[in-house]
């Protein structure tokens, strides 16, 4: 059932993108059928759910974090994690250099931009990021790599407007590729689309869909 929709997804993605399988609220055992098909990239949203799932399943699966993270959370998820796309501000970035530190690695994030026009979405403004990136702050994190951005359209049927947010963050993660060349900064991946939007997004960019019902099924 999950082999034949994660094959599914695949055949439609057609190689414009790198899948990352949304597997939150989902049982290891249920993962793991993506895993046994051939799959190594997984999403989560929960801390707790992810570490769970690390210890339980195979070691050379890239865990993704793509939920709002909690500053005091991430030194359970720095040891192992990937990437994390949902860096939303500049003191959670600070953090995850810290931990990073501590385990003697080298942390790969995506800054989360809000591009929605509702506020229930996280995520920096974009001037808000321009200064963040151009302080001497974010110059001194040695051990974090932003390999991008990500972001989250609104949630609504109106197309239209789904693909002007994308545009959006597609033209403004161009500016900083031209822009910025910094041994920190080094834009390559645009991560938005998810199972409602995911042809959209990538129409508009986007080089990372994350696609969690329509591979693993509706969640509680
Ligand atoms: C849950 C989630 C997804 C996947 O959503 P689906 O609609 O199930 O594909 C993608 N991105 C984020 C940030 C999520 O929280």
């Amino acid at each position: 059932m999950i082999a034949q929709k994660l094959k599914n997804t695949l055949g439609k993605i057609d190689g414009r993108a790198k899948l990352i399988a949304v597997s939150k609220k989902k049982s290891s055992e249920t993962v793991m059928e993506a895993y046994n098909a051939g799959h190594r990239d997984f999403g989560e949203n929960y801390v707790q759910e992810l570490v769970d799932k690390y210890e339980a399943m195979p070691k050379d699966i890239n865990w993704h974090v793509i939920g709002h993270l909690q500053t005091n959370k991430v030194k359970f998820i720095a040891p192992f994690v990937h990437l994390i796309h949902s860096v939303d501000s500049a003191k959670l970035l600070k953090e995850i250099n810290k931990q990073a530190k501590k385990n003697e690695r080298v942390i790969h994030c995506l800054l989360q931009l809000q591009i929605a026009k509702e506020d229930t979405k996280t995520g920096f403004d974009q001037t808000e990021l321009l200064e963040f990136i151009g302080s001497d702050d974010f110059k001194s994190l040695e051990n974090i790599q932003i390999d991008g951005l990500m972001g989250m359209a609104t949630f609504t049927e109106n197309e239209k407007q789904i693909a002007a947010e994308f545009e959006e963050l597609h033209n403004f993660s161009n500016m900083l590729k031209d822009k910025f060349s910094m041994e920190q900064l080094k834009i390559r991946e645009l991560s938005m689309g998810m199972s409602a939007d995911w042809e959209l997004a990538i129409a508009h960019g986007s080089t990372m869909v994350r696609i969690g019902s329509s591979i693993f099924g509706t969640r509680n």
